[in-house]
């Protein structure tokens, strides 16, 4: 499930995040009308460094060092930015699985099976389910229900 994320005004200044390999540990961004119309790659830690920038730009409300490497100056356009990459990068690190378990609409609160940690039992993706010792041994443990949360086919 690839995504595209928009921030700001359109056209000129608007920011693009795109997540084209959820689960995979990055992303690409473009500001449109800024430094390059290139998408610059986000990926492992720097994903977490502008995520940072953008923050201390809308709490101190002053410019991103970050996003001004792209060609965006003010913190006004970081308060739009902030919530549209909190989701891209959380759909980047933690993949479609995990991320619809986070970001639920109220439509599909509840809908969803749960989701193994262990063995990604529970996936809607095929392929994405695996063997685990520990499943077999102790159960499945349930994605966002806890430490002590179990359940047994
Ligand atoms: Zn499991």
């Amino acid at each position: 499930m690839s995504v595209t994320y928009y921030a700001g005004p359109d056209g000129h200044g608007q920011i693009e995040l795109a997540v084209d390999d959820p689960g995979h540990g990055y992303l690409h961004a473009r500001v449109y009308g800024g430094a390059s119309t290139d998408m610059t790659l986000v990926a492992g830690a720097r994903m977490a460094e502008m995520l940072a920038d953008i923050t201390a730009a809308v709490l101190s409300d002053e410019s991103s060092a970050w996003v001004r490497g792209l060609g965006l100056l003010t913190a006004e356009r970081c308060r739009a930015l902030l919530p549209v990459a909190q989701e891209a990068i959380t759909l980047a690190v933690g993949g479609t699985d995990r991320y619809e378990r986070v970001y639920v609409d109220q439509e599909g609160v509840g809908k969803l099976p749960p989701l193994c940690v262990n063995c990604n039992e529970g996936s809607g993706f095929s392929g994405m389910v695996t063997i685990s010792s520990q499943c077999v041994e102790y159960g499945h443990h349930p994605y966002g229900a806890g430490p002590d949360a179990r359940w047994v086919d």
